[in-house]
């Protein structure tokens, strides 16, 4: 996903290891990242270019005008089905598909509105109507959606307008002629039926809508910091001869606090884990629903109701203002490239994005003024002020005629440090790091996607379109600006692979009828945070990052001391990898080798494995100790097993769990408490009490108890795998906090009044630590509080 697609990395990497000797030295020994731009990119063949436009045709990224009709049908199955959510997307799909102005459009949207309708989505279905409306919805079909209309505002309590609306109806419905097709008295049987509701609503005393308006603000961070933008007075930005840039705490910070504050300064959603589909005679068309058409590509807004490109069917907006944003700041230049940009996967794609929202003429000063200091020629501003703000990021600054050397790379003259191109260009690419290959396999990229861009701008001029940011790229093959642009954007791919930071959500996923909701984390978009990118990594971090849209908050997830380090996850957490596989990891992505506290004391205690992967024995359940062949750690039991035997044996628990699940999620309850059960006695033999397979055991029958209604036989068992969570991931952690929101969700439909209260006390308390108020569960949990307050006032 953030790579290439494995036929493109396979295909470069083969050319690079045919390539002479000589030209693999030449290569590996460049200096700088323009001789690796330059030597790699002469050696792109139109051969290659060939085959890399043949494998981005995979992706299907055009508008087909077969499409509309096939998804307004698949649509309609799912209608039938009651499936609104999937139906409406499948609409969507339609509409990115059909052209502006034409019927197809506005049937897609008309049936859209349909679905959001029956979701409760009132405001986008009146979107969607007015939408179908301008794009020419028939004559023929005007009392059906003109119903609609008047249903949603009623139901929105905008009663006035719903009046004239049905009155408009009235009015035009017995004039018009063409309305044989639809049975005139399913009309008037819903008009009086509208009018009932109307009247009905108007004698209820006035009601406020509910304004749980969410702030897209999201948290204040309070006093400003004169030092480092985005980020709270309690953050300080350091030096360390080791670590390099740092963040720390200049007093005491308490739980919950929030620190840093930032909008990404670039984002690209993530097109989701789904191959490309090769069409074949029965799926000519994809149904699979991505993030790509659930989230806003721009804003990353989570929509049922996307407006397409009119250029293409893969980009899709929460608005229409998104969209004219997204075209005028990059989409004009990359919607013919969808297929490609695809192929060449997400880092690519950001590269190209953050040279075209900075625009050419600072990408090219910032980057001359980056070669001319590390040749050591110390370059003087010009008497230009842009210049000079340019300049001083760069380690060198010049003040009063003379070079000092300013202590923090990326701050500017008056040593601030802000969330600024500058900043991102101070990012460590760790040129040095990278294998040859690596570099070559991310420079042709970078050329290749320069050609495109080049053949495009010709047909720019050719046809016309005035764009300046094609023009400074419509230039003779590989002319200095394009080399310019194409070694800015190698440096922000090789970048990214240390600085990319995941933008994530939280989904929630389980059976429709069940009421206890799984949750995991997905992730949305990639993007960069030129202040969150000053954390410094830690197995077991102080911090939690949350997003709403493509802002991040980060928060102190524990008590931070007064000059302690603020530290961050990138990945490798304590709670989910064993200490050796994160050490790999954390070289081999991010070249450092960690001694945060968890991965000092478990290399120096040689800790046995942790509890929530460990095997116990079969006879007396102690624990068993040993490598290849474990042993029952009890004085006196002789029990020994080799690991291989158990290893295998746990797979094919996994493999029962996961049959199980499977009938959970289909409604087969009874069989799948049977299949659980027999798990339950199997891990039992073999496996430590804290087991994570334990635990998704115990949550698996606590999500079958509560669909049958059995609450307090739910309950039960999820407290079990509450104990397994905390075990793993700790007391405070977001996982415990996930786990107590179900636990609170089961007392609360049980009706277990003081459980609940408590539950969600402690439940609203964990989840604060990780995420701000606006969290959908947070304020789920809120509203249960306030219900069950309500009910029982002597409480
Ligand atoms: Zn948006
Ligand atoms: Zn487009
Ligand atoms: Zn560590
Ligand atoms: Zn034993």
């Amino acid at each position: 996903m953030d790579l290439p697609v494995a036929e493109w990395k396979s295909y470069l990497l083969q050319k690079w290891s045919l390539l002479p000797k000589s030209i693999q030295v030449t290569v590996s020994t460049a200096e700088t990242l323009s001789d690796v731009f330059l030597q790699s990119s002469s050696l792109l063949q139109p051969e290659d270019e060939i085959f890399l436009k043949r494998l981005s045709k995979g992706y299907f990224v055009g508008k087909d005008s077969g499409a509309p009709l096939f998804y307004r049908e698949e649509g309609n199955k799912k209608f039938q089905e009651k499936d609104y959510t999937v139906a409406a997307v499948l609409y969507s799909k339609g509409v990115s598909h059909s052209r502006p102005n034409t019927e197809d459009m506005s049937l897609c949207y008309a049936n859209r509105s349909a679905a959001l309708f029956h979701l409760g989505q009132y405001e986008t279905c009146l979107k969607d109507i007015i939408r179908a409306q301008t794009h020419g919805y028939p004559e023929r079909l005007q009392p059906k959606i003109m119903l609609r209309k008047a249903e949603c505002l009623v139901a929105l309590g905008r009663l006035q307008e719903a009046r004239r609306t049905i009155s408009d109806l009235e009015r035009n419905f017995p004039a018009s002629p063409t309305l044989a097709d639809f049975p005139s008295q399913s009309v008037q049987r819903n008009l009086h039926h509208l009018k009932m509701k109307v009247q009905e609503k108007e004698n209820l005393p006035e009601t406020f809508p509910a304004a749980l308006a969410k702030t897209l603000e999201g948290v204040d961070l309070g006093e400003e910091n004169k030092q480092l933008s985005n980020a709270s007075s309690s953050v300080g930005l350091c030096m360390d001869p080791l670590k390099g840039r740092c963040l720390v705490a200049t007093r005491e910070i308490l739980p919950g606090e929030p620190l840093v504050k930032e909008d990404a300064f670039v984002s690209v959603l993530n097109p989701g884990e789904l191959p490309p589909l090769h069409h074949s005679l029965d799926s000519k068309w994809d149904t699979r629903v991505t993030n790509g058409d659930l989230y806003c590509h721009r804003c990353l807004k989570h929509t049922l109701a996307t407006v397409p490109c009119d250029g293409c069917s893969y980009a899709k907006y929460c608005s229409q203002e998104c969209l004219r944003q997204a075209w005028e700041l990059y989409h004009r230049i990359e919607c013919p490239l969808g297929g490609l940009l695809l192929t060449l996967g997400v880092f690519c794609h950001i590269a190209l994005r953050l040279t075209l929202l900075v625009g050419f003429e600072d990408v090219s000063k910032i980057r001359k003024l980056c070669d001319e200091v590390s040749n050591k020629d110390i370059y003087l501003p010009e008497s230009n002020s842009r210049v000079k703000t340019l300049n001083s990021g760069l380690g060198e600054i010049e003040k009063n005629g003379k070079i000092v050397e300013t202590p923090i790379p990326g701050c500017d003259v008056n040593g601030k440090y802000e969330s600024n191109y500058q900043a991102v260009f101070n990012l460590l690419p760790h040129t040095e790091n990278h294998s040859p290959e690596h570099k070559f396999l991310c420079a042709l990229c970078v050329s290749a996607l320069c050609r495109q861009l080049e053949a495009a701008s010709f047909q720019a001029v050719a046809t016309g379109a005035d764009s300046s940011r094609l023009k400074a790229a419509a230039a003779p093959e590989l002319c200095p600006d394009v080399t310019v642009w194409g070694v800015a954007m190698l440096r922000h791919m090789l970048q990214l692979q240390c600085n990319a930071q995941a933008i994530t959500t939280i989904q929630h996923t389980g059976s429709k009828e069940g009421i206890v909701t799984g949750s995991r984390q997905v992730r949305l978009a990639t993007g960069i945070f030129p202040v969150i990118s000053l954390l410094n990594h830690s197995c077991s971090p102080n911090t939690s990052v949350s997003f709403i849209s493509t802002i991040a908050t980060i928060q102190a997830s524990q008590r931070i001391g007064k000059g302690q380090e603020i530290v961050h996850c990138y990945g490798p957490h304590k709670s989910r990898m064993g200490v050796a596989e994160r050490q790999q990891k954390l070289r081999s992505q991010y070249f450092f080798d960690c001694t945060c506290p968890a991965c000092h004391t478990e290399v120096h205690e040689m800790a046995a494995r942790p509890r929530w992967e460990a095997f116990c024995c079969n006879s007396c359940r102690a624990p068993m100790q040993g490598d290849d062949v474990l042993s029952c750690g009890r004085r006196g039991c002789a029990e020994s097993v080799r690991r291989d035997h158990l290893a295998s044996r746990l797979q094919d628990l996994r493999q029962q769990v996961g049959m199980a699940q499977k009938l959970l999620s289909d409604g087969e309850l009874e069989p799948a408490i049977q299949q659980l059960l027999g798990c339950q006695r199997d891990a039992k033999s073999f496996l430590s009490a804290e087991h994570a397979v334990l635990g998704e055991i115990e949550d698996g029958l606590a999500q079958a108890c509560a669909a049958l209604g059995d609450w307090q036989k739910s309950a039960t068992h999820l407290q079990n795998s509450l104990r397994v969570v905390e075990a793993r991931h700790g007391p405070s952690s977001v996982e415990m906090g996930h786990e107590l929101f179900k636990l609170a969700q089961i007392f609360f439909n049980g009706f277990a009044v003081p459980e609940a209260l408590s539950t969600i006390r402690k439940a609203e308390e964990v989840l604060s630590l990780h995420c701000g108020p606006w969290d959908d569960e947070i304020q789920e949990l809120q509203k249960m509080k306030s219900c069950l307050l309500d009910l029982t006032p002597s409480l």
